[in-house]
């Protein structure tokens, strides 16, 4: 089963569409590559709104923003960690 991007509009299987239960065929029209550089273009075009808008809500909630900052602060912590490790095995082999 294949479906169109409707924003590349290459024939491309389904799992490289992402769900969306509110349409009919279950997917989104475009795939997971174009989904993926909208949401980079919307970022560099809307940049500036986004950022201030992210420092607003840190100050409207202080506590989440420190739990989050604190939370992905660890992931990174693991994920270097783990990199750390891996490097370390392959170095031994
Ligand atoms: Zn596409």
């Amino acid at each position: 089963m294949t479906q169109t991007c409707n924003r590349c509009g290459k024939d491309k299987p389904l799992e490289q569409f992402n769900r969306q239960t509110s349409r009919p065929s279950g997917r989104k029209t475009i795939c997971q590559d174009c989904t993926r550089k909208q949401g980079l273009d919307y970022y560099k075009l809307h940049r500036k709104r986004i950022i201030k808008r992210a420092i607003k809500w840190c100050r409207d909630n202080p506590d989440r923003a420190k739990e989050n900052s604190r939370v992905s602060k660890l992931k990174r912590k693991a994920e270097r960690e783990r990199e750390r490790q891996q490097q370390q095995a392959e170095a031994t082999q």
